[in-house]
C-alpha cells in the first residue's frame, strides 16, 4: 500500500513509550503508531485505539513522533522485562519506512536488558537485519499468517503484504539465525479454516524448523461492523473444539511445536527460567 490520498497520517506526541500489556506473556508493550494501514477486519486493535483511527480503520494512522525520546529514558529506569512490539499495530507497515522508529527502539531495549518480541505481517522488518541479529539472543520475531491464499487474506487484510512475501520474510529471518514464529491466526469459521490449507502452512514451519502459535477469532465490539462485510457469521460453539484438535493432530504429524496463544506465556516462563512445562 502508498500513500494516498485516502490515507491520513496524523502526528502526535506520546506521554509514554512503554505500556502495560494485557498480554499475561508480556510485561510492557511498545506502540509506535495508532491504528493500521494493513487494515485487517479481525484487529482486535479497533477496541483500543483513538477514534480518529479506529472509525477510518486501515485509512487513518497516528504517529507518535518523541516515543524515542522517551524511551531512552524509560529503558534506563524501567524494571527489566519483556516488550511486545506491537500489540495494537504493526511496527513495520509501510510508514515504518519513513519514520525509522524501529531501529532505535530494538537497539534501545536491547542494550538496556529488555526482552523484544516483535510481531508483524512486513517484509520491511528485513530492512532491520543488522540490529536483529546484533541483539538475536534478545528477541525473537514473528509473522502472521492467516492463510496461504491471497484471495482469502485480500478479503480479511485487505492492505497487508500477500501471504508469499511473508513466509519469505520467515524463512530469510530464521536462515539469518533469528528465533522466530509463525503466528497461524486468527481462525475464522468458514473463513481461513480449510485443513488443506492449514497443512501447507504447518509443512512450511516444518521445512523451516519454525514453531507456531495460533488462536481463534474473537468478536470484540469494534471488529464485528468490518467483519460482517467480509461473510462471517457467529461461530459455532463445536467449531474451535473440532478445528483445534486438528491443528494440534497435524502438527504432531508433522513434528512442529504448536501452542495457543493463550498458552503462549508458559512457553515465555519456560524460555526465561530454562523450565519444562
Ligand atoms: S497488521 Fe496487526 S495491527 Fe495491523 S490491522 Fe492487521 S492485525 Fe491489526
Amino acid at each position: 500500500m502508498n500513500m494516498n490520498k485516502s490515507t491520513k497520517v496524523i502526528e502526535i506526541e506520546a506521554k509514554h513509550a512503554l505500556g502495560k500489556s494485557g498480554m499475561r506473556e508480556l510485561d510492557y508493550a511498545f506502540n509506535p503508531y495508532l491504528g493500521c494501514f494493513h487494515g485487517c477486519k479481525y484487529c482486535y486493535a479497533i477496541d483500543m485505539t483513538p477514534a480518529e483511527a479506529s472509525q477510518n480503520w486501515g485509512s487513518t494512522i497516528m504517529v507518535r513522533t518523541n516515543i524515542i525520546n522517551l524511551l531512552e529514558r524509560e529503558a534506563r529506569t524501567y524494571k527489566k522485562g519483556i516488550v511486545g512490539v506491537s500489540t495494537i499495530t504493526d511496527p513495520y507497515q509501510y510508514i515504518e519506512m519513513k519514520y525509522r522508529i524501529m531501529p532505535d527502539a530494538i537497539d534501545i531495549l536491547c542494550r538496556n536488558g529488555f526482552y523484544v518480541t516483535v510481531q508483524t505481517k512486513s517484509p520491511l522488518i528485513l530492512k532491520d537485519m543488522i540490529v536483529l541479529q546484533k541483539y538475536r539472543k534478545n528477541l525473537d520475531v514473528g509473522i502472521t499468517v492467516t492463510s496461504m491464499k491471497s484471495s482469502i487474506s485480500r478479503i480479511i487484510e485487505p492492505h497487508a503484504p500477500a501471504p508469499e512475501k511473508r513466509l519469505n520474510a520467515l524463512k530469510r529471518l530464521s536462515i539469518n539465525g533469528i528465533n522466530t514464529w509463525l503466528y497461524l491466526g486468527p481462525l475464522i469459521q468458514d473463513i481461513n479454516d480449510d485443513l488443506d490449507d492449514i497443512e501447507k502452512i504447518i509443512e512450511f514451519c516444518e521445512a523451516n524448523d519454525i514453531r507456531i502459535i495460533y488462536d481463534s477469532f474473537q468478536d470484540f465490539k469494534g471488529t464485528l461492523p468490518y467483519m460482517l462485510g467480509t461473510g462471517y457469521r457467529r461461530t459455532d460453539p463445536d467449531w474451535w473444539e473440532r478445528l483445534n484438535s486438528h491443528i494440534i493432530r497435524i502438527c504432531r504429524n508433522h513434528g512442529v511445536s504448536c501452542i495457543l496463544e493463550r498458552d503462549e506465556w508458559k512457553y515465555e516462563i519456560s524460555r526465561k527460567y530454562g523450565t519444562l512445562f
